[in-house]
């Protein structure tokens, strides 16, 4: 029997209705654990499309990799100049943006520190000091030359290394929501290990609510909660990365004046932004500058918020998120006062 060319339309458009949407997907990229969430509005193109270009990303900003952009760039340290990809000139000139911000504690150039220390590589230990000055001797953001003409990037010193873990996560939620907003997708979440971003609403009219972790073991439970509309949040801290050696604590955001891991009071630092590039290199900035210089700072770039945890367990808020926090773990105090 010849089915009428109509009906079968309506099957297909029936077949397709009815379809589940596939669920959230989650691959390991940029060394962690990366979700996106776009509820019904997701397929399986769509998720390859994103995470494809999570990979690209990767492969260009990797400090981690043999290869690729910042690779190069690490590689001619102390010889010539590199061509820069739209991607890290964009992510290389905002980290030199904070380094000037924050009078060098954010330092995209720390990456002789890190590859020292090796916090999460599995070689870590404490390094010698004569190891630990020497690294210090080829750190430094003014000794980047970024020449905007050109689009070329200078090293000056041989051993040199740029790194882009504070700040490249951010980027690349911002462009992975760009991608799906190009594509018409107005909801969804895109979590980069920790690094959060939500589109729009959860519903119309329903914010999302998004939970700040227990700072004080890895995976810990949400211990406060906000609501969020078309915003980023991003989380520097001490429990995801870190070692312990003779019963001390060394974590991987690292002090550029002094060669160790920043040691401050607080355990972790939540920021609040439209943008994801913005929070991700805020979040380290001001864990690095403590609270009150990280105050000071945030008021700086209107439009963004911060949470403190310190490590008595008191949790500050800046302003415009007074009334607006919910705390989950009454072993918290929330300082909302001052
Ligand atoms: P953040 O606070 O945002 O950043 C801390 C990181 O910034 C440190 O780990 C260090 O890299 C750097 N940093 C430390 N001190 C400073 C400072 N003073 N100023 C500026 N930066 C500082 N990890 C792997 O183990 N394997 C990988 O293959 C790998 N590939 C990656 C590829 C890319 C493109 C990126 C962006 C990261 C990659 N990582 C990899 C790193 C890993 O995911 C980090 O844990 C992550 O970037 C740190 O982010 P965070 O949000 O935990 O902390
Ligand atoms: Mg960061």
């Amino acid at each position: 029997m010849k089915i009428p060319a109509l009906a079968l339309t309506i099957i297909a458009i029936l077949g397709s209705s009815c379809a589940k949407p596939p669920p959230p997907r989650t691959e390991f990229v940029m060394g962690t654990v990366c979700t996106i969430n776009l509820g019904n509005k997701g397929t399986e193109k769509l998720y390859d499309e994103a995470f494809a270009r999570l990979r690209e990303l990767d492969a260009l900003l990797s400090a981690n990799s043999e290869t690729g952009n910042v690779a190069e760039i690490n590689a001619a340290a102390g010889q010539g100049p590199v061509r820069l990809a739209d991607e890290t000139l964009t992510v290389l000139s905002e980290a030199l943006a904070f380094s000037e911000a924050t009078d060098g504690a954010f330092d995209p150039t720390i990456g002789p520190l890190v590859k020292l220390w090796g916090i999460g590589s599995g070689n870590e230990r404490v390094p010698a000091p004569e190891a630990i000055d020497r690294a210090l001797a080829l750190t430094g953001y003014r000794k980047v030359s970024l020449d905007r003409g050109t689009r070329t990037v200078f090293l000056r010193d041989r051993g040199m290394r740029i790194d882009l873990g504070a700040i490249a996560k951010g980027y690349a939620a911002d462009e992975i929501a760009r991608l799906l907003s190009d594509r018409g997708i107005t909801s969804g979440i895109v979590d980069l290990g920790g690094n959060i971003l939500v589109m729009g609403d959860k519903a119309p009219g329903k914010p999302w609510t998004v939970g700040i972790r227990d700072p004080r073991t890895s995976g810990g439970n949400p211990i406060v909660s906000l609501q969020a509309s078309s915003a980023s949040l991003v989380t520097s801290g001490i429990y995801e990365r870190f070692f312990v050696e003779n019963g001390k604590h060394y974590h991987h955001i690292l002090n550029p004046a002094t060669g160790y891991p920043a040691d401050n009071e607080l355990l972790s630092v939540t920021i609040l932004s439209t943008k994801s590039i913005q929070a991700d290199a805020l979040s380290t900035s001001v864990f690095l500058l403590g609270t009150e210089r990280g105050l000071e700072l945030i008021s700086k770039f209107p439009g963004t918020e911060a949470i403190f945890i310190d490590r008595g367990l008191g949790i500050r808020t800046s302003k415009g998120l007074r009334g607006r926090v919910r705390i989950l773990d009454p072993g918290f105090t929330l300082h909302d006062d001052d």
